[in-house]
């Protein structure tokens, strides 16, 4: 019998929990029979793949620069990575904005929503805890962030999953040396990163064969934990202008993959589309990492040359979905509330959204955070803040799984554009084992 494809797989999977999610919202025992009871296997799924990614990061990291066979195309790869980021995140803010003031989805909110809102989430755990975050990213100094990049103790960064720029740092580090020091020596280091490397990715694909079943748990607990339908309903305008955004995103990355890769957009995107899946239902780029390295590496062939040093740093600082989202909820808040906006707090806008995009963490609602910065930078009146967020709060989670499937695709685009540039674009290679049970169990790849 022929097998489904893991995509669909996934895709039933998460259909099915959300509409066994919905249906469990009905008997009063239903949420907490989900949240007791079915979360867990989510919650155990994302887990195991955050386990992987600073493994994975290292030897892939490693074993990409140590199969270089000059130096200097490293540093090629590193800026126009850096400047491909940087102009995509540009691109989306821009498109945020121009779609959220010529449709204007926070002009028609009625007062009494406005107070509802407030009232229901303005001293919401969730959004005074944002709004505390960002106080404490903003104590720091201007350059705080390089000097954050630069660990001080190797080990200590490979233990936390949120050092994950430290960690790339680290393996830069350590791969150019183990170049410089020649093959001869460097060898059984190679073999070892390279065997680590093949070990991991035979981790990425036994994890996947429970991706539809963890989806199902993930997607029925966002239903039966979501706010009230007639909230979400009434900032039905301001998430469609988001959605909006993120879908014409995903047309520019098509154009821009066929334009400079000659790729197919269709296949592109169902190439990858196990990792967007993910991407949706985890709302974390972090956890879809391996994913989305195994996706673009086997599956497009994307060089690991160049995947391994894109894809992380993309994870962690190329967030097009989010910083979108913030140009959006930005606008939006300031219309809701009558807060003036001139042609230069747009600008700020652009500025600080995409600073905040390379500062926020690739985690569930760390876009949020950032708003708060975002916010602060057009001078919004800091105690409206709280009633500022809780206008968006009822859908931040759905925007939150729409903006990470953007964050995701977009690092696998500027993956293939880098790596087309330097000539590392080849044929895909998808192991024969790949995402089968049967196949993985008498693997001999
Ligand atoms: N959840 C997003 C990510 O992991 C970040 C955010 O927008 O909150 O990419």
């Amino acid at each position: 019998m022929k097998k489904i494809e893991l995509h669909w797989q996934i895709l039933i999977g998460m259909l099915l929990g959300i509409v066994f999610g919905f249906v469990m919202t009905y008997p009063s025992w239903g949420s907490g029979f989900v949240q007791e009871w079915i979360n867990p296997f989510g919650t155990i799924f994302v887990k195991l793949l955050k386990l992987i990614a600073i493994p994975l990061i290292l030897a892939s990291l490693i074993k990409g620069i140590s199969d270089l066979k000059d130096i200097s195309k490293f540093r090629k790869i590193g800026l126009r990575t850096i400047a491909i980021y940087i102009i995509t995140t540009i691109i989306a803010i821009s498109i945020g904005l121009l779609l959220v003031n010529i449709l204007k989805p926070g002009v028609g909110i009625s007062q009494e929503t406005i107070a509802e809102l407030t009232s229901t989430y303005a001293s919401d755990a969730g959004v005074t805890s944002k709004i505390e975050e960002a106080g404490r990213q903003t104590q720091s100094g201007r350059l705080q962030f390089l000097v954050d990049m630069v660990p001080d103790n190797a080990f200590r960064a490979v233990s936390d999953n949120g050092l994950m720029l430290q960690v790339i740092f680290f393996t830069i580090f350590f791969g150019i040396s183990m170049l410089l020091i020649g093959e001869q020596y460097a060898k059984p280091l190679k073999d070892f990163f390279d065997a680590l490397n093949d070990v991991v990715l035979k981790m990425v694909d036994l994890i996947m064969l429970t991706a539809p079943i963890a989806v199902f748990a993930l997607l029925a607990n966002v239903v039966v934990s979501s706010g009230d339908p007639d909230l979400l309903l009434a900032l039905l305008k301001y998430a469609g202008v988001v959605v909006l955004g993120l879908l014409l995103m995903i047309v520019f990355y098509s154009v821009v993959v066929y334009t400079f890769t000659r790729y197919n957009p269709f296949s592109f995107l169902s190439r990858i589309s196990p990792a967007q899946l993910l991407a949706f239902s985890t709302s974390s780029s972090a956890a879809t990492l391996p994913v989305t390295m195994e996706r673009v590496e086997e599956h497009i062939g994307v060089d690991k040359e160049v995947s391994s040093f894109v894809l992380p740093v993309g994870a962690t600082i190329n967030m097009d979905g989010t910083s979108l989202y913030q140009g959006v909820a930005a606008v939006f808040i300031s219309q809701a509330l009558g807060f003036e906006l001139t042609f230069g707090d747009q600008l700020t806008i652009i500025l600080t959204a995409l600073l905040a995009s390379i500062g926020s963490a690739a985690v569930p609602g760390a876009g949020m955070v950032m708003l708060v910065i975002v916010l602060e930078s057009i001078g919004f009146p800091p105690d409206k803040l709280a009633i500022g967020l809780a206008l968006i709060f009822a859908v931040d989670r759905p925007l939150d799984m729409c903006r990470t499937v953007v964050n995701v695709t977009g690092d696998a685009t500027v993956s293939m554009l880098v790596a087309k540039s330097v000539g590392k674009l080849g044929k895909p290679h998808p192991r024969h084992w790949d995402d089968h049970l049967d196949e993985v169990k008498g693997a001999k790849d």
